[in-house]
């Protein structure tokens, strides 16, 4: 599943492609059709990045101040298997099952496989927000309210690193590598963490975050190449420390793995002590 800095750089791209002028909206799998009709022909004006959430911004072109009524918010979530696809305007005819296609000026993007694309009425825009735990990558992710949600539960910090509503953004592998980066074994109690070592962790997150949100991918081992086009070289699994790996890239050791509510936890035990 795409981890929060991939959410947050389709957010980027996307706008910078589509941003801005009037988007024709269709669903060439017929599965969005209502919403695309909703949109089609609206001006994009912005893409919110929540977690692994985006909220596109429509309103129809004008002059003056869009009225709050005539605003339209698209719920993009990719779940499992969604995804994204960019290519020149004017588009290909669509293949495969694509469920919305946006054609800008200058670019297309087309989205398949995902779990959620529909329009979010204000009420439910609220109470989806209300249930996100702060996202280190946004500016108003709020730490604080990060360490009260682990304060207040005794799962184990690697189940609490990816309920959505503790930390919005982290999925499997920054999970494996935060935890890492800051020697904690993944079973402690989410509540057994003092309020630096949480402070630490979620300054771990957002700086790693951060990190593949500027490269496009993951790495996170600590002495990776300095230009993206040398860490592309790293094969996948090899551009971190513990995720996916038999041997801890930081001390050789072997990597423990177990199954963790239908996702595999990976630690290494030696760095990560009890
Ligand atoms: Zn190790």
């Amino acid at each position: 599943m795409p981890e929060g800095h991939t959410i947050h750089a389709a957010a980027r791209d996307q706008m910078r492609d589509l941003g801005g002028a009037p988007v024709a909206v269709t669903s060439p799998q017929g599965r969005s059709a209502d919403t695309a009709a909703e949109l089609d022909g609206l001006v994009l004006r912005r893409i919110d990045a929540h977690g692994k959430h985006l909220l596109y911004r429509f309103a129809p072109a004008t002059e003056g101040r869009v009225r709050k009524a005539d605003q339209r918010t698209l719920h993009v979530h990719l779940g499992l298997f969604g995804k994204f696809f960019r290519q020149a305007s004017p588009p290909r005819d669509p293949t495969g099952q694509k469920r919305l296609r946006m054609v800008g000026e200058a670019w297309t993007i087309d989205l398949s496989g995902a779990t959620i694309c529909e329009l979010l009425p204000p009420p439910v825009e609220a109470k989806l927000l209300a249930r996100l735990g702060p996202d280190p990558l946004r500016r108003d992710g709020d730490p604080a309210l990060f360490l009260a949600a682990l304060s207040r539960r005794k799962i184990s910090i690697a189940e609490a690193l990816m309920d959505q509503s503790v930390v919005a953004g982290i999925g499997n592998v920054y999970r494996a590598e935060a935890l890492h980066a800051e020697r904690m074994h993944p079973h402690r109690a989410a509540n057994s963490l003092s309020e630096d070592e949480g402070l630490a962790l979620w300054v771990r997150m957002q700086a790693q975050l951060k990190q593949g949100l500027g490269d496009g991918m993951i790495v996170t081992i600590p002495d990776a190449p300095r230009t993206s086009a040398a860490r592309r070289r790293i094969p996948r699994a090899k551009g971190k420390c513990v995720y996916k790996r038999v041997r801890c890239y930081t001390c050789g050791g072997p990597v423990s793995s177990e199954p963790l509510a239908g996702r595999t936890l990976w630690w290494c035990p030696h760095d990560q002590p009890v």
